[in-house]
């Protein structure tokens, strides 16, 4: 039986949550908790995969307890379970801390719960926005990470490959990896649909397995939280709004066609000014 665990992570809505300019950090009350949007697309892809192949749809999250929210979010797409790990030692956790820390949760889903074929995890947060966190749970479990992914062409848990497409810059790449693997996946990969009445209700009653370090095995609590941080973040500041200066607005071809008039409009400026001449 196929099972696919999607990495989930609640944010701040960095769309309207407000800097404090004493302090130049978010404030985080000033805004609502939300799913990552990267993966809502990531367990809709799951979910997606589970309705070709058959199989389980799991998810997980590190965080405080009020990410229990961005579970139920997960399980109104479709998910069939949710772990969580929360504990006071996990915080202040760099991605090298919390791609360890869900590393150990995975061996336990895998080991306790059954195995795992794919992991599928957002491009990257909204509020760190780093994408490395994918990377390094793969790299830690020793198994192929897969950025970038926009399509997934096959998923072969019998032959035990999966194929997909990278976006690129200039189009795209299609590649062939071993099961099991991991994949991090872009926003234009889905749509998600709006939620189905019976998952919003199972939503609303779920209770996800929530586990504390002291649940997890052989765990080095060195690698934990702010101790095994090794990232140090010497300043943070909110960058100048720029002064001066046009913003565009309207459609894109609307803006290129205002853009094109400022150009023409200063070369002849220019030109006035230079004497004229060229053409
Ligand atoms: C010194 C320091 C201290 C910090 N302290 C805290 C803190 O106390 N609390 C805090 O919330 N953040 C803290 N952070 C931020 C924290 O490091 C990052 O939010 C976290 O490591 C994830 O990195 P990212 O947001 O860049 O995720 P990315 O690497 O951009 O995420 C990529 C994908 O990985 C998966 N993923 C990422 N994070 C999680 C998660 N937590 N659970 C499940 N899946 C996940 C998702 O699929 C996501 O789409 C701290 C950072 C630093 C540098």
């Amino acid at each position: 039986m196929l099972h696919i665990v999607a990495c989930i992570k609640q944010v701040p809505d960095t769309k309207i949550i407000k800097m404090n300019p004493k302090t130049n950090t978010m404030d985080r009350s000033s805004a609502p908790a939300i799913l990552n949007p990267y993966d809502s697309h990531a367990v809709e892809e799951a979910v997606r995969l589970r309705a070709r192949y058959g199989g389980v749809v799991s998810v997980l999250t590190m965080g405080p307890p009020p990410a229990v929210k961005a579970i139920r979010k997960c399980i109104e797409i479709g998910a069939d379970e949710g772990y969580m790990i929360t504990d006071r030692a996990f915080a202040g956790a760099d991605t090298l801390a919390t791609s360890y820390a869900l590393t150990k949760a995975l061996e336990k889903i895998a080991s306790e719960i059954r195995p795992i074929d794919l992991i599928i995890c957002g491009k990257m947060t909204i509020d760190g926005d780093t994408g490395q966190v994918g990377p390094g749970i793969a790299r830690r479990l020793d198994m192929p990470p897969l950025t970038s992914v926009n399509k997934v062409v096959e998923v072969n848990q019998e032959e035990g490959y999966a194929i997909v497409h990278r976006k690129l810059e200039d189009g795209y790449e299609v590649i062939r990896s071993t099961l099991p693997c991991l994949f991090s996946v872009e926003k234009d990969i889905n749509e998600v649909p709006y939620s189905t009445l019976p998952n919003m209700l199972r939503a609303a009653r779920y209770k996800p397995n929530i586990w504390a370090v002291s649940d997890l095995k052989e765990i080095d609590k060195t690698q934990l939280g702010l101790k095994g941080s090794p990232t140090i973040v010497s300043s943070v500041w909110a960058p100048q709004k720029p002064q001066g200066g046009k913003l565009l607005e309207g459609e894109p071809e609307a803006q290129i066609r205002q853009l094109l008039d400022i150009l023409l409009a200063r070369k002849e400026l220019f030109e006035a000014g230079a004497g004229g001449g060229a053409d």
